[in-house]
């Protein structure tokens, strides 16, 4: 008999998770692995459903249900063959995806049983893959003279990466980082996801034949003219990153802050470097009573990272209730395990101090009707006012597209009022011939596993246009 169907008498069970006294004492990250036997444990929880509704809501189709199976009978190579042949990188979805909103929130064993643990099997698998051996570079089974230039190492862009080498061409990442990963290294802090696991993936793509041109910036050291006249196509995978601004008198006093530069800052610092903004208390929430304004992702990064600097108190000023907050639910629990406060249907109003921010003046907000997306408007309720201590304020209200400075091209792709690029959506070809787009760049800011299913369908999309281009040419 199969091993599986086990949700009846065996509980949900995550890896063991670090206690929050020792997790906000540094940035290491907060789940240990599973030992291969609680994987095949957990694996045997799934009920095998005829239309796996975990599989729907995975952007990447992943084939979760047969993946489960083989975990259970132990055959952990060929469980992990199938896990990577859908996802460049499961280990990284496994750690970060938010899987209470895709794949686990649409698990669906029966009724009061709890979901299995699927980002943890995946990111299990891919860790033990490591382990023994079983990850490769790409190896194409024969070259190709064509190059491709890509510009963004983000996910996006390695995804692209990987699958356009696996398929013989010559390829060629520019960014303007000195890092590959794109917000994954400079976004995500380390205790969410550790900057080794994406170093490690470096290293694989570079032994695969991946070329990385660091330090480049499409628009100041190369425009994208050459890059077309260089390579046969050019994918742009640059993400978004103009932070939208908080419209309250007050932001330009000292102590106000981006959410990114904050980030970015911390993150430099774990990984060994020299930062003089934060070295010189900036961009340092140590000591300080510190407010983040915005619910996302971002917001969640920054209030667990404050407390990890010794913040002396942290506070998430959101203007919706915990159920309509963009931000994953298990980040939300985690930030309170950690001691942060949410103070949930509130605004900033003004932003207060003599030079340097001393307090925030915030309103409470009630929930109005629902607007076109389905979402309820937050309206600020009448004489609400309150004030919160601040000595820094850290805005995460969310990024849009950057403007491309002069020169970036001659001829530029279509975008739209946002600035995001418009491309054939299923072809992720822009207006421009042989240049394509994919991930945030084209959606807006959005999830690591949606620019991963963008780069490899922009990847697959690259090779059938230029395929179906050489064949048309040998007709003639
Ligand atoms: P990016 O990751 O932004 O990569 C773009 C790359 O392009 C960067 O390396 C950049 O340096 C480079 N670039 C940009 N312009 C140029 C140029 N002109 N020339 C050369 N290079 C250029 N998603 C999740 O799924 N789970 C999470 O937990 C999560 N947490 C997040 C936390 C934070 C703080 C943020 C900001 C985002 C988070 N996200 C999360 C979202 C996720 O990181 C993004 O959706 C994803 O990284 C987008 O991938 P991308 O490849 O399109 O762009
Ligand atoms: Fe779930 Fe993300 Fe893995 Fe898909 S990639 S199975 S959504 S964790
Ligand atoms: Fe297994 Fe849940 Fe997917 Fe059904 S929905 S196949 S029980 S993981």
């Amino acid at each position: 008999m199969r091993p599986l169907l086990q949700f009846t008498s065996l509980d949900r069970k995550m890896p063991d998770q670090r206690v929050a006294a020792e997790r906000r004492r540094d940035f290491r990250e907060i789940y240990e692995e599973f030992d291969p036997a609680a994987a095949r444990a957990q694996a045997s929880r799934c009920s095998q459903c005829g239309i796996p509704y975990c599989q729907v809501h995975c952007p990447l189709s992943n084939n979760i249900p047969d993946w489960l199976m083989l975990t259970a009978e132990g055959r952990l190579e060929e469980a992990y063959e199938l896990a990577a042949a859908t996802n460049n990188f499961p280990e990284i979805c496994g750690r970060i995806c938010p899987q209470d909103r895709l794949c686990e929130g649409n698990c669906v064993i029966e009724k009061g049983f709890q979901s299995v643990t699927i980002g943890a099997v995946e990111r299990f698998l891919t860790e033990i893959a490591f382990a023994k051996g079983w990850v490769k570079p790409p190896r194409p089974a024969r070259e190709r003279a064509a190059t491709i230039g890509i510009v963004g190492a983000g996910p996006a862009g390695l995804a692209a990466a990987e699958e356009l080498r696996r398929l013989g061409y010559g390829v060629h990442v520019y960014d303007r980082h000195d890092r590959i990963g794109g917000l994954l290294i400079y976004g995500i802090p380390n205790f969410k996801l550790d900057k080794e696991v994406v170093a490690r993936r470096h290293r694989l793509l570079e032994e695969g034949g991946v070329v990385f041109h660091l330090g480049v910036e499409l628009g100041r050291d190369v425009g994208l003219d050459e890059l077309r006249r260089r390579h046969e196509a050019v994918l742009l995978a640059t993400g978004v990153y103009r932070p939208r601004p908080l419209a309250s008198p007050g932001v330009a006093l000292q102590g106000v802050v981006e959410a990114l530069d904050y980030l970015t800052a911390s993150n430099r610092k774990g990984l060994g470097e020299k930062v003089p903004r934060f070295d010189s208390g900036v961009l340092n929430a140590a000591g300080r009573d510190v407010v983040v304004v915005g619910g996302g992702d971002t917001a969640m990064d920054c209030v667990r990272t404050a407390v990890r600097q010794g913040a002396k108190s942290v506070r998430c000023l959101y203007r919706r209730d915990r159920r309509n907050m963009p931000g994953s639910a298990r980040e939300v629990r985690h930030a309170e395990e950690e001691g942060v406060e949410f103070v949930w249907l509130a605004a900033p109003e003004a932003v207060r101090g003599e030079g340097t921010v001393r307090e925030i003046r915030a309103h409470r907000m009630h929930l109005g009707t629902r607007d076109g997306s389905g979402r309820q408007a937050p309206l600020p309720v009448a004489a609400s006012h309150f004030t919160l201590p601040a000595g820094l304020v850290i805005l995460a209200l969310g990024f849009d597209a950057e403007e491309w400075p002069e020169g970036f091209a001659t001829e530029l792709p279509a975008r739209d009022r946002s600035g995001l690029i418009k491309v054939d959506h299923r072809g992720l070809m822009t207006s421009l011939p042989r240049v394509f787009a994919a991930g945030d760049v084209v959606r807006g800011a959005s999830l690591v596993v949606w620019a991963v299913r963008d780069g490899r369908d922009a990847a697959a999309s690259v090779h059938r246009s230029l395929e179906t281009e050489a064949s048309l040419a040998a007709a003639q």
